[in-house]
């Protein structure tokens, strides 16, 4: 078979369409949480890297970290405690950032934070669990990769993933910025909020806390934001809240077998322990200027 110059290219040009066809079978994944097959376009490894390229300038976007070794231990250990029943293997890190806005975050990764502001309204460690569950089950459903493939589009995004891992600093950086903006604009579906509840609620069982802090968690954040709407507006574009996600997480821990052990009125064992710690929290942070 003689082979032209365009034979050639077209050869060419098809292996680099097999090449992509190839490329995109491989970005076709399991979702460890829902055993359903979705289309991942970003690879572990990169996930892993854009969230520690990233962590840096978010964290300071958002105070920067509470500096009392004592505390950021405990959050952490609370985290881990959940990271180590997940659905997928991550390297999930939980860490306290000073903003006195009321949220929490998940970087695609698996770097989780809670702020100041959030934790100085909860009152005790089933409740802190609840928030924690919530943010590891976004990352281990993969609800922050398939949000930024969303927010930036796939194609963009496998872009600024590979760049990222690339030996260009410079370029690294200004590619992890551009994630850190997306993140800054990141919301989650609707759809992906109840079932980052559901995978807390399981999370936070699975690790020997009481389920029902996550119903007391939503109440909680319910009541704060009809009281201050402009504390919480931030938080609700990031998670909308309403009755229907209470009812739903109540529906969840009461239709299942395995927690009607727990009681939604049984005190929380480590509640002392965590309100020692938020008054830790109070005497790290100075007081928001009014
Ligand atoms: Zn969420």
């Amino acid at each position: 078979m003689t082979t032209t110059r365009s034979g050639r290219l077209a050869l060419i040009l098809a292996a680099g369409g097999l090449l992509s066809a190839l490329a995109l079978l491989g970005g076709c994944a399991t979702n460890p949480v829902t055993g359903v097959r979705e289309m991942i376009l970003v690879p572990r490894d990169q996930e892993i890297a854009m969230g520690e390229e990233s962590a840096p300038q978010f964290e300071q976007e958002f105070g920067g970290r509470v500096p009392n070794a004592a505390l950021q231990a405990y959050v952490q250990s609370v985290g881990k405690k959940l990271a180590a029943v997940s659905d997928r293997e991550m390297p999930y890190e939980y860490a306290l950032v000073a903003s006195d806005v009321p949220n929490a975050f998940a970087l695609p990764g698996g770097k989780i934070y809670i702020t100041a502001g959030l934790m100085a309204r909860i009152s005790n460690e089933r409740q802190l669990a609840a928030v924690l569950g919530h943010e590891t089950g976004h990352v281990a459903a993969l609800h922050s990769v398939k949000g930024l493939q969303r927010e930036v589009g796939a194609s963009v995004l496998v872009e600024l993933a590979s760049r990222i891992v690339s030996a260009d600093k410079a370029d690294a950086a200004q590619a992890a910025a551009k994630v850190v903006t997306a993140l800054g604009t990141l919301k989650y579906s609707r759809d992906d909020e109840y079932q980052a509840d559901q995978i807390g609620i399981k999370y936070a069982a699975r690790a020997g806390y009481n389920p029902w802090g996550m119903v007391e968690l939503l109440t909680v954040l319910k009541n704060m934001s009809d009281s201050e709407p402009g504390t919480f507006g931030e938080m609700l574009q990031t998670h909308p809240l309403s009755s229907k996600r209470i009812a739903e997480a109540e529906a969840m821990i009461k239709g299942n077998a395995e927690y009607a052990k727990f009681s939604p009125t049984a005190p929380d064992p480590q509640a002392a322990h965590f309100i020692e710690m938020r008054r830790a929290l109070e005497k790290t942070v100075p007081a928001p200027a009014k």
